[in-house]
C-alpha cells in the first residue's frame, strides 16, 4: 500500500501594487517555502527571487484584456500541484480578493478539498494612491471610499463578470471613487458620472504604475481628465481617482520627489551584495537592474586557509579588505569548530566602515580603519602602527597587490585567499539590451575588476554608450582610473569609498542636475 500523500496547500498571496517592499512578511515567509509559484504579470517579478531557486515558476500572464492562461487553466494548475502534495504560492498583484478573482480560486480549491490560505496584500487603490500623495479618505473631505471596476464602463461588455454598475448611484456616492481597470474607458466613466449629476469640476487624477519607479500621475477634473490622460499616453495599470482628495497631491506627493526617483540604475556587484545594494537605491525611488559581472565563490582548496586559521595565534595583525573576506574567513573558522578566541591577541584592521560593520556582526571591533577607505590609505596606516610586526592579509584570490607590496617593506606579511573572485559568463540580456538602447541612466562600478569585466561582457554598441548617454558612478579613484583606461568617462566618483558613499554621491549629482535645469 502506498502511504497517504502529505496534503499540499495553495497560498493565495497579495504581492502589493508594484514596489516589492510592499509584500507582507507572511507573503515572504510562504514564498520562501514555495515549491511552485504561479504569478500574475502585475506581481513584481523581483519577488520571485524570494522563492527557492528550485521552485517551479509558472507565468499565468493574466491581466485585463490579455487572458493568456484562462482562469480555468490557472485553477486547474493550482489544484493539480497542491493535490500532488506541493506547496503552491499563487502570487497576485495588489490584494488577491480585490478585483483579483482570488475568491473564485479559493472556491475552486475548496470544492476539490485542497487546503488554502489567503494572505492579503496592499491593494492598488490604497498603495498607488498613497505613493501619489492622495489619501483616499480625509477627515472633513471624504468620509467614505468606493473601489469600483472600470472594466464595465457604460455600454461595454468585457472578458469578465456580468455585474453592471449603477452609475447614477455612484455619481451620488458621498466620498472618493477609485476606479480600477478603467484607463481605456476614462471618457465613458467621466461622462457617466457627470450625467449622473457629479460636478464636472470634481478633482480627478490618474495614477499609472503606482509605487514603481515609472509611476506617473496626471491631474485634472472630471471634465478634463480623460483628454489629459490620452495626451500623456497613460497605459495600464492605472487607477482613476475622483474626489477632493486628489488635490492633496499638491502637498503630499512624496514619492516622486525622492532623490533618485525614476532613475534607471545598473548594479554590477556580485549577487551576494547586489540585493542589499539595490535596496539603498530603490528606497530613493530608483529602478534597479542587477547584472553581476563577478561572483564570489569559496576557494577550491581550503588547506592554506585552514593552516592560516590554525596559526592565527602567531600574528599581530589580521587584515580584512572586504565584507566577503570577513564572512568567508570567520565562517570557516567557526566551521572548523573554533570560536573567536582563535583570533588570540591579533589586532584587526578593516579597509572601511562597511568591512568593519561586517566584523561587528560577529561581535568584534576593528582596531584600525584608515581615514580613506582604500588600499593606499590602509597600507599607510598599517605601515605606521604595524612596522616590524607579523601581518596576515585575508583577501580574494585575485585583486590588487598594493597592500602586500607596501607592507612587505616594513613587516612580515603573509596573505591567504579566503574566497575566489570569478568572472560570470554573461550579464542578463535585458540589461545589456537596455544599455545598448540607452534606456538606463547609470551604471555603478565598485571595483576595477568589475569595470574590466563589464567592458569585456558588453557588445561594442553597448560599450560605446557607456560613459556618454549611460553615465558611470564609481566607488573610488582606482575604479575611476580603470574605467578611464577602458575609454569610459566617469560622471560621479564617491567621496567616501563605500557603497553608501557611492549612492550619496549619485543622489547629490542628480539633485544638482535637477536644480540647474
Ligand atoms: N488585485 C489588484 C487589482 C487587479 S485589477 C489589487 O488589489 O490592486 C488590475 C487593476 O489594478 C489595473 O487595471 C489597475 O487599475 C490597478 N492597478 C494594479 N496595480 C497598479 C499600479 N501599480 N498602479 C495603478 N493601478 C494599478
Amino acid at each position: 500500500m502506498t502511504p497517504p500523500q502529505r496534503p499540499g496547500i495553495v497560498h493565495l498571496v497579495g504581492a502589493g501594487p508594484g514596489d516589492p517592499g510592499l509584500l507582507t512578511r507572511r507573503g515572504a515567509d510562504v514564498l520562501a517555502r514555495a515549491e511552485v509559484v504561479v504569478f500574475d504579470h502585475l506581481a513584481n517579478e523581483r519577488l520571485l527571487d524570494l522563492a527557492p531557486p528550485a521552485a517551479l515558476r509558472v507565468r499565468a500572464g493574466k491581466s485585463v484584456g490579455h487572458c493568456l492562461l484562462t482562469q480555468d487553466q490557472i485553477n486547474a494548475t493550482l489544484a493539480e500541484h497542491a493535490l500532488a502534495g506541493r506547496t503552491v504560492v499563487r502570487l497576485k498583484g495588489g490584494d488577491p480578493l480585490v478585483f483579483g478573482r482570488g475568491g473564485e480560486e479559493a472556491d475552486y480549491l475548496r470544492e476539490r478539498g485542497v487546503p488554502f490560505e489567503i494572505v492579503p496584500g496592499v491593494t492598488a487603490g490604497v498603495g498607488a494612491t498613497a505613493y501619489a500623495g492622495i489619501p483616499v479618505t480625509s477627515r472633513g473631505v471624504a468620509s467614505a471610499v468606493a473601489f469600483v471596476t472600470g472594466h464595465q464602463a457604460p455600454g461595454l461588455g468585457a472578458c469578465g463578470s456580468p455585474a453592471r454598475i449603477d452609475w447614477p448611484a455612484l455619481a451620488r456616492f458621498p466620498g472618493t471613487l477609485v476606479f480600477y481597470m478603467g484607463v481605456t474607458h476614462l471618457a465613458d466613466i467621466a461622462r457617466a458620472l457627470i450625467d449622473g449629476g457629479k460636478p464636472a469640476a470634481t478633482p480627478a487624477a490618474v495614477v499609472e504604475s503606482g509605487t514603481t519607479p515609472s509611476q506617473r500621475v496626471v491631474d485634472g477634473d472630471l471634465a478634463s481628465i480623460a483628454e489629459r490622460a490620452r495626451e500623456a499616453r497613460v497605459r495600464p495599470p492605472a487607477l482613476l481617482v475622483v474626489g477632493e482628495v486628489a488635490t492633496h497631491r499638491e502637498r503630499l506627493a512624496w514619492s516622486e520627489s525622492r532623490p533618485l526617483f525614476g532613475r534607471r540604475i545598473v548594479v554590477t556587484r556580485p549577487r551576494e551584495e547586489a540585493a542589499r545594494s539595490a535596496a539603498a537605491l530603490e528606497a530613493m525611488g530608483a529602478e534597479v537592474l542587477i547584472a553581476p559581472t563577478v561572483e564570489i565563490l569559496p576557494v577550491e582548496d581550503f588547506a592554506p586557509l585552514d593552516a592560516a586559521i590554525d596559526r592565527l595565534g602567531g600574528y599581530d595583525w589580521l587584515v580584512f579588505t572586504s565584507t566577503n573576506g570577513v564572512r568567508m574567513f570567520l565562517d570557516r573558522l567557526l566551521a572548523r569548530g573554533r570560536d573567536l578566541r582563535a583570533l588570540g591577541r591579533a589586532k584587526l584592521a578593516a579597509i572601511g566602515s562597511t568591512t568593519a560593520e561586517a566584523l561587528g556582526r560577529y561581535h568584534i571591533r576593528a582596531d584600525l580603519i584608515p581615514p580613506s577607505f582604500r588600499s593606499e590609505s590602509l597600507a599607510e596606516e598599517l605601515a605606521r602602527v604595524g612596522a616590524g610586526s607579523r601581518i596576515l592579509l585575508a583577501r580574494a584570490d585575485r585583486g590588487r597587490t598594493i597592500l602586500q607590496d607596501e607592507l612587505r617593506r616594513v613587516a612580515e606579511v603573509d596573505q591567504v585567499a579566503v574566497y575566489r573572485n570569478a568572472d560570470v559568463a554573461s550579464i542578463p540580456a535585458e540589461v545589456s539590451g537596455r544599455i545598448e538602447a540607452g534606456t538606463v541612466d547609470w551604471i555603478t562600478l565598485s571595483s576595477p575588476a568589475i569595470a574590466v569585466r563589464l567592458h569585456a561582457l558588453l557588445a561594442p554598441e553597448a560599450r560605446s554608450r557607456v560613459g556618454r548617454d549611460v553615465k558611470l558612478a564609481t566607488i573610488s579613484p582606482v575604479t575611476t582610473a580603470a574605467a578611464n583606461g577602458l575609454g569610459w568617462d566617469v560622471a560621479v566618483e564617491a567621496a567616501v569609498h563605500t557603497w553608501d558613499g557611492l549612492v550619496e554621491a549619485l543622489a547629490a549629482h542628480v539633485a544638482g542636475a535637477r536644480a540647474s535645469r
